[in-house]
C-alpha cells in the first residue's frame, strides 16, 4: 500500500486575473472598482478607493495608461493627459 496524499498547497484558480487590487489584497485594504495597468497588467484600486493603488502605481512606474476593469467597461485613461484615450 503506498498511497500518496494529495498536495495541501493546492491554490485557487490562478488564470482568474482580477482577483482584486493587487495592494488591498496584502493590506486587507478594501476597493471601490478595479483599474489596470494596461503596460504590465498591474491591478489597482481606483481614486474612489482609499488606497488609490491605480494612481499610485503610475507614481511609482510611470506607466500612465490604464483601463477600466470592471464587467461591461471599456475606457481607456492617459494619466500623462489625464483624459480617456
Ligand atoms: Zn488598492
Ligand atoms: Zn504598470
Amino acid at each position: 500500500m503506498s498511497q500518496d496524499t494529495p498536495p495541501t498547497h493546492a491554490k485557487p484558480d490562478a488564470t482568474s486575473e482580477l482577483a482584486g487590487c493587487e495592494t488591498c489584497l496584502h493590506t486587507g485594504g478594501q476597493w471601490v472598482h478595479l483599474r489596470k495597468c494596461l503596460t504590465c497588467g498591474h491591478v489597482g484600486c481606483c481614486d474612489s478607493s482609499d488606497g488609490r493603488h491605480a494612481t499610485r502605481h503610475f507614481h511609482d512606474t510611470g506607466h500612465a495608461l490604464m483601463t477600466s476593469a470592471e464587467p461591461g467597461e471599456s475606457w481607456r485613461w492617459s494619466y500623462v493627459d489625464e483624459t480617456y484615450v
